[in-house]
């Protein structure tokens, strides 16, 4: 059920309710009270006013009772008969005989004393409470069987009795003996019709003003309800079902001072604590996000590592096979042509020439064997402490002498404070000639090689690490990470054997450190060797 649009279990509804039963009930009582007490306070006046009337009829008549003037007597009873509002006047005996009427034709006969009129004064006579005693009045209502004029009318009864004075009993007429105590009785009804006129203008006025009052309150009372606590609960239940359903933006509009207002401000403060709260959370899932993808992006390279290391290492196991097996008949075989070249005489041109390429091609295949056997390490290292700084310094004295090197600059930059490191000294020299000898390839042995070492920190251990950057054409991003693969070379046959970076890598990391390439086109090419500081005790 609704009511005002509200379901009657809403906080509205049921204000509405208990608001709407507590005034029809204090109404209606107030509506009572208020009718009862009208008509209380005009019947007493009416009782007032009729029993003023009676006595100044009872003295109007009492100088003609104590004369004996019967006339005179019917007379002013006659006329006070036709008064407004007077509907009867009577006078009749002990006996019930009607003396006097201000209706003739009464006059003469009995009044019935079985008549419930008389059998109400009889039996229980009624104190009035203005004290207008001895008379006895009675209000009849709706009474068919008194003879009256208009059907349905109220009229009140007033009911006196006329005793004997001694002026009654001393009067020349000596109508009354002395021992009579009443001598009769005179009854008067009044028209009520006046009155019930007025209480039914009065009750009608009261009840169409208290309900118009009524509805002007309940409705003043109905807005201010919407007003003040209806719309802003509405808002409020509103903003907490967006909240709920994970909108935050929403905003509460109740500009007022009080509770609902506070209620207002903290829904907002709220809100806005909520929308903080979520953002940071999202930061963090983000974050979060990051730091997996980071993590298994780390766990994928190193897992490409591992397999590129087991490739490498069964790919050196055959190599090493292979070389040694080819190393001894090759080496037969550069001996023997070399016995036989001698042996030939210069001017058998054609056989020496020929010899001469046996010799050189065996001797390439020497030198690619001689590779794949630092490549599969085949030579042992024997370590001891470096000083890295001095391992450079005859790298590049070596290379130096060599007419590829004349034309190339070296600036050296190298940290004089280094600590030492655990190396094989020929292994890494190998490792830093092939890197010279590959910048000097690439510059077309024209520019110049930056050497630097310095102390590095990695996951919060030391290092020592060594820079060679060159001045050459750098190394194209598709290049860089097969850089350290067996066999990858850019060079012209018979120049390169991609063996060297090959080898480098596996030495260096034999030695527990890295190798590493960086490179921009056109912004040459920069190597980056770490080596573990070696523990000395
Ligand atoms: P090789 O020297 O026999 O080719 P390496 O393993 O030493 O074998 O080198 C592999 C390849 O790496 C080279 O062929 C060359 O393309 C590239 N490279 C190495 N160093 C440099 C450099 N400083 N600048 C440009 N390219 C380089």
């Amino acid at each position: 059920m609704k009511i005002f649009g509200k379901s009657l279990h809403s906080l509205t509804g049921k204000l509405l309710v208990l608001i709407g039963s507590l005034f029809i009930i204090s109404g209606s009582i107030a509506w009572y009270v208020f009718t009862f007490y009208t008509k209380e306070k005009l019947m007493d006046e009416a009782i007032k006013y009729a029993g003023s009337f009676v006595e100044l009829t009872k003295k109007s008549t009492h100088y003609g009772m104590q004369n004996n003037q019967r006339e005179t007597i019917q007379e002013t009873i006659k006329a006070i008969g036709i008064a407004e509002g007077i509907r009867k006047v009577r006078i009749f005996n002990p006996e019930g005989k009607i003396a006097y009427s201000s209706k003739v034709d009464d006059i003469g006969s009995f009044v019935d004393k079985s008549d419930p009129t008389c059998q109400s004064c009889h039996v229980s006579p009624i104190r009035h409470p203005l004290g207008i005693e001895p008379q006895r009045l009675t209000v009849f209502k709706k009474a068919p069987w008194i003879i009256t004029e208009g059907q349905g009318e109220r009229l009140l009864k007033f009911v006196t009795p006329i005793y004997n004075e001694p002026s009654c009993y001393t009067a020349k007429c000596h109508v009354h003996s002395k021992n009579v105590k009443v001598l009769g009785l005179m009854e008067m009804d009044f028209s009520l019709s006046l009155i019930d006129k007025a209480i039914w203008k009065q009750t009608t006025f009261i009840t169409v003003f208290g309900a118009i009052f009524a509805f002007v309150l309940s409705l003043s009372l109905c807005l201010i309800l919407y007003k003040l606590v209806s719309k802003p609960v509405t808002l409020l239940a509103d903003g907490m079902k967006e909240v709920a359903s994970g909108e935050l933006d929403y905003r509460v509009e109740i500009n007022t001072k009080d509770e609902m207002g506070m209620l207002a401000q903290t829904y907002t403060r709220m809100t806005k604590e909520l929308k903080a709260a979520r953002e940071k959370l999202e930061g963090w899932t983000r974050a979060l996000e990051e730091e997996v993808a980071k993590k298994t992006e780390e766990i994928r390279k190193s897992h490409e590592q591992m397999i590129h290391t087991e490739k490498l290492a069964s790919l050196g196991r055959m190599a090493a096979g292979v070389a040694h097996e080819i190393n001894s008949p090759l080496t037969g075989i550069v001996t023997f042509a070399h016995l036989m070249l001698k042996r030939i005489p210069p001017e058998n041109k054609l056989d020496r020439e020929d010899l001469e390429v046996i010799i050189e091609q065996a001797e390439r295949c020497s030198k690619i064997i001689k590779g794949l056997l630092g490549f599969s390490r085949a030579t042992p290292s024997e370590k001891r402490l470096l000083n890295i700084n001095e391992v450079i310094n005859r790298s590049i004295r070596m290379v130096s002498s060599k007419a590829d090197f004349h034309n190339i600059k070296f600036e050296i930059n190298m940290d004089d404070t280094l600590p030492p490191v655990a190396g094989d000294l020929s292994q890494l020299q190998q490792v830093f000639l092939n890197i010279l000898i590959n910048a000097s390839d690439a510059m077309n042995n024209r520019g110049a090689i930056h050497v630097a070492t310095r102390r590095v920190f990695e996951n919060e251990t030391a290092f020592v690490e060594v820079e060679f950057t060159d001045t050459g054409p750098g190394i194209p991003e598709e290049h860089l990470e097969k850089l350290f693969e067996p066999f990858f070379t850019t060079k012209p046959v018979g120049k390169g054997t991609g063996l060297g970076l090959a080898v480098s890598h596996g030495i260096i990391q034999e030695h527990g450190g890295t190798i590493t390439a960086k490179s921009e086109r056109g912004k040459g090419a920069s190597f980056f060797i770490r080596l573990p500081i070696a523990e000395v005790n």
